[in-house]
């Protein structure tokens, strides 16, 4: 597959996450499909807005996520503590090692998201 692989910030966040629970068939089929892809060393782009695996998801309507100023938090929370900016391109193996050092070597990862709805599955 040649199409351009797209993340908002706190998907980097989720997808360390991913135990096969979606919010569809479809959505789990679609990060099943783009999981092991970055994972092999696909590039990502950074964006801010809906993004490759969004755009599976039930909650996404007229391109706008229904829980969109809550993402745009997280977005925003993961994108300042990681020091990256729409447009950039980076992959998984980088974002993992970011993450891992930015936000949960420094406790912060329920401050950003302890409010999810999935958060059961994350926060353990
Ligand atoms: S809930 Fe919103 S941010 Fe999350 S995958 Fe669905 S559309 Fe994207």
């Amino acid at each position: 597959m040649n199409e351009e692989i797209k993340f908002r910030p706190h998907h980097f966040l989720c997808m360390r996450f991913w135990a096969g629970n979606g919010y569809s068939e479809k959505y789990t089929a679609r990060v099943e499909e783009i999981l092991p892809q970055v994972k092999n060393g696909a590039k990502i782009k950074i964006v801010f807005e809906p993004d490759s695996l969004c755009a599976a998801c039930p909650h996404l309507q007229n391109d706008i996520c229904d829980s969109q100023s809550r993402v745009l938090k997280f977005d925003a929370e993961v994108a300042k503590l990681c020091g990256i900016k729409a447009g950039q391109t980076t992959t998984w193996q980088q974002m993992h090692k970011t993450v891992s050092e930015k936000i949960m070597e420094q406790n912060k990862f329920s401050a950003i998201c302890g409010d999810c709805s999935w958060a059961e599955i994350c926060h353990k």
